[in-house]
């Protein structure tokens, strides 16, 4: 594993690279990105290049010293990775953090903290941190990993260096699908790449998620058959009955919302570049033709707060009861 390695990230790891041949890091870093980006990988690289004992003329990690070896394996005494508990990074494990960081580095030149899932710190740990990020020894770097910022406190955002890690594009995933993968198909990377929504890590998932695509093929056959203006007496039962089978909600709503926004895409653009659901273009087409697009934006809508209805526990049957109302479009076709 190098830099190298890491796909779609050339611009992040440019910034990196350049602030290593300058000697002119920082003390504390947020790499900011969806999931599944290279975020956690390339804060690994960048601590095994610090501290390589043998690096190139373009400050890049030898991949061969002792120091490049244990940080590889993530068993270097100075390098420490900081992961919620239980949903959250506590107050505790920002003060252990606080009291170890106080001790030189064990044999290397810098001590790294990576603090995995930073949004999920709790104030009081993010207080905490704060401190510390004020005053970081000098030998010490901290690397905050978060797909959004704004749940970070200000305070020390303003004291990090921001490094954005985009999505990457789907032909570099299916690229790195087929290169890694010897007996997949070609028609199959593509989708998955389409699929992973700008993510190596969700493609990495759905590859090796059988049960996924049977689960897709049921959910879009169910969506395929559902149609503006028509809908059945018996809709609710039907709710019902899938309400009490659904055992990955998430999951299933993430196929739906992909589903509308493409029938979406493909209404107001025409242009298949950037469909998911790449092996269903027909029927997306057919479907684009009898949704309006104020439905569609009522539906994906509603999607998004769905998301925040599941955090607060709302009952999951009548979450998809008010989407099947949504998906048929009887509010409009009442009006
Ligand atoms: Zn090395």
């Amino acid at each position: 594993m190098s830099f190298n390695d890491i796909v779609g990230q050339e611009r992040a790891i440019k910034i990196l690279t350049k602030s290593l041949k300058e000697n002119k890091t920082s003390s504390s870093y947020i790499f900011v990105g969806n999931e599944g980006t290279g975020k956690k990988l390339t804060a690994i690289e960048f601590t095994k290049a610090v501290n390589c004992l043998n690096p190139s003329k373009n400050s890049e990690a030898c991949e061969d010293c002792q120091s490049c070896n244990e940080i590889s394996k993530q068993y270097s005494p100075d390098l420490k990775i900081i992961e919620p508990i239980k949903n959250s990074i506590k107050i505790e494990q920002i003060r252990e953090m606080r009291k170890e960081i106080g001790l030189k580095p064990f044999k290397n030149k810098k001590k790294v903290y990576i603090i995995d899932k930073a949004e999920k710190m709790t104030l009081e740990a993010s207080n905490c941190l704060l401190k510390t990020i004020e005053e970081p020894p000098y030998y010490a770097i901290i690397i905050l990993i978060c797909s959004k910022i704004d749940p970070i406190l200000p305070t020390i955002v303003s004291r990090c260096q921001i490094v954005n890690f985009g999505l990457i594009s789907s032909g570099k995933i299916k690229e790195f699908l087929l290169d890694n993968n010897d007996n997949l198909e070609k028609e199959k990377a593509e989708i998955i790449s389409k699929l992973a929504q700008g993510s190596i890590g969700s493609a990495l998932k759905l590859l090796l998620d059988k049960e996924y695509f049977i689960k897709r093929e049921e959910v879009l056959d169910y969506l395929s058959a559902i149609s503006p203006g028509k809908y059945s007496e018996d809709i609710f039962t039907k709710v019902e009955k899938t309400a009490s089978e659904i055992e990955r909600i998430e999951e299933m709503l993430e196929i739906i919302k992909l589903w509308y926004r493409d029938i979406l895409i493909i209404k107001n653009t025409g242009d298949q570049k950037y469909i998911a659901n790449c092996d269903k273009l027909e029927r997306i087409y057919e479907k684009s033709q009898i949704y309006s697009q104020e439905i569609l934006i009522d539906i994906l809508d509603y999607l998004e707060k769905v998301e925040e209805y599941l955090m607060k526990n709302v009952n999951t049957r009548l979450i998809l009861e008010r989407l099947y109302i949504k998906m048929v479009g009887v509010e409009y076709c009442l009006k």
